[in-house]
């Protein structure tokens, strides 16, 4: 696992995550490991939404070493398995906007866990429109992801 240290923020601009991280801005923190701490979001879609952040600052997934993803995942699980117990919400969604056209916010990267419950109206924490892709353009995509899938770790 690539050592917290190695990473900083490579940009000038004051990161909020980074700065809770290292606790100069408060925040209501479910749990912590050496690599990787959990808040309530301040802005929650519903009671018990959380986020997962690295303590290294990588902006997207695919910045951080495959282990620090593997991790994120595990914290992940064990966050899952405690809202289930305090909140037993009937589902969740676990969302990474990655890249400002994806959504994302806060240019860390970060896992959102989202307690769903039946009344909830909208079926995700937002929505997104389908395309029509011809089956000749899918095709040409799936044997290219395949192929350099071949070349990833
Ligand atoms: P994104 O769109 O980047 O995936 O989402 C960023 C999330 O971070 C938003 O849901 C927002 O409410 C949350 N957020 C932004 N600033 C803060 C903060 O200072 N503290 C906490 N706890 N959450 C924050
Ligand atoms: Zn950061």
């Amino acid at each position: 696992m690539t050592n917290r240290q190695e990473i900083s923020n490579p940009s000038d601009e004051p990161c909020v995550f980074c700065r809770i991280v290292k606790g100069e801005i408060p925040s209501m923190k479910v749990y912590e490991d050496e690599y990787a701490i959990a808040f309530l979001d301040i802005n929650p879609v519903n009671p018990g939404h959380t986020l997962i952040v690295p303590k290294n600052h990588y902006e997207q997934l695919n910045d951080m070493p495959i282990e620090m993803a593997e991790h994120m995942m595990k914290v992940a699980w064990k966050i899952v398995l405690a809202i289930k117990k305090e909140i037993d919400p009937l589902g969740f969604n676990i969302i990474s906007n990655n890249g400002k056209e994806a959504g994302q916010l806060i240019p860390h990267f970060h896992m959102h866990v989202i307690p769903r419950f039946h009344e909830d109206k909208t079926r995700f924490a937002f929505i997104w429109g389908t395309k029509k892709i011809e089956e000749e353009q899918m095709k040409k995509i799936q044997e290219g992801i395949k192929e350099k899938l071949k070349e990833t770790v």
